[in-house]
């Protein structure tokens, strides 16, 4: 046997050669809800499980008048000890309940929620806003959506001075066995519990959509709850297995994405494909540096096999636009329109 020095070289062909047991290319094309079932109780079991819900308890402390629409400040309890600050935005003139999207914001900037709502403090958030046209919850609440954006832990006001970002508090979660995508999906979850509690809500249409690292929380938050009836994951899909052949792309991603040992069971089209029946559209820049175009291509195929297989084509879709790392608004809102 020739020796071998270079880990990546061992570690790059073993995600070549190491099958995933449950993705949905290899299995479970037989039994739909067995494999969806499944998958899901296996991955809900590698972030670490869900907590107990604790009563929501949700106080609106703030309210702004801004123009076409309200602003309030919520805070509502998610797991024993954790509470979730979010902004909700209201269109003024509502008649009846209407359509709700929950907007999840990135991991550009100590913003949080206030990004995805239009909200700057000075110059250079207002251009960073308009250059991604982050502020998709400002957009929907003028198309008459209500919004509702909450901070992830670790961003927003859950950014506390001594426990910036995610590399820490990653680790520590790692450590503890419940892994921060679990924790933040979890609250995004509970985000759903409290935006159905409002009246103005219709619960029977609601959506979720993010960029970047909003777009991961939206992947998960799509596949794991069945209450989000249409999503728009945006500059966040591709294949892990594709991404490690190409490695040095991983110097960009956050331990806030790590699951152990997921690709033993999954890829992120697996996880994807858990949205189905429900309306799922993924969107991507051609230019966005973060994925290689094989694995979004690629990705995007066996998402849309799921979808065949169920017999339902339209109901998910592939956005891959001309542009860099930014949201597409005008396809992600008429995927709203059309779906909810
Ligand atoms: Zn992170």
């Amino acid at each position: 046997m020739k020796h071998n020095l270079s880990n990546k070289r061992f570690l790059q062909n073993l995600a070549k050669t190491q099958p995933s047991a449950l993705s949905f290319a290899c299995k479970g094309r037989e039994n739909w809800s067995l494999w969806h079932g499944e998958l899901r109780a296996k991955i809900i079991e590698l972030i670490g499980g869900f907590p107990p819900k604790a009563p929501l308890s949700a106080e609106v402390t703030d309210r702004w008048d801004e123009g076409t629409h309200v602003r309030e400040r919520v805070l509502f309890h998610s797991e024993k000890g954790v509470s979730v600050s979010a902004f909700i935005l209201i269109p003024k003139k509502l008649k009846k309940p209407a359509p709700a999207v929950v907007c999840l914001h990135g991991h550009g900037g100590p913003g949080g929620k206030a990004y995805v709502c239009g909200v700057s403090v000075d110059q250079e958030e207002t251009d960073m806003i308009t250059r991604h046209n982050y502020d998709f919850a400002a957009q929907l609440v003028k198309r008459g959506y209500v919004t509702l954006a909450p901070d992830a832990r670790g961003f927003g006001e859950r950014r506390a001075g001594s426990e910036q970002g995610c590399y820490v508090s990653g680790i520590v979660s790692e450590y503890l066995g419940r892994a921060l995508v679990g924790q933040r999906l979890f609250d995004d979850m509970r985000a759903l519990d409290y935006l159905v509690t409002r009246p103005e809500v219709d619960p029977n249409r609601l959506g979720a959509t993010g960029l970047s690292e909003g777009g991961k929380r939206t992947l998960f938050l799509a596949a794991f709850d069945d209450r989000v009836q249409a999503a728009v994951i945006s500059g966040y899909f591709t294949t892990l297995r594709e991404e490690i052949l190409h490695w040095e792309g991983y110097n960009g991603w956050d331990v806030c994405n790590h699951i152990f040992g997921i690709l033993r069971l999954a890829d992120y089209p697996d996880i994807a494909a858990l949205t189905a029946p429900r309306a799922l559209m993924i969107q991507n820049g051609k230019k966005d540096p973060l994925y290689r175009p094989e694995g979004v291509l690629k990705g995007f195929a066996q998402v849309q096999a799921a979808y065949e297989f169920l017999g339902l084509p339209d109901k998910a879709a592939l956005d891959y636009f001309d542009g860099e790392h930014v949201y597409n608004p005008k396809p992600a809102f008429e995927w709203f329109d059309r779906w909810l």
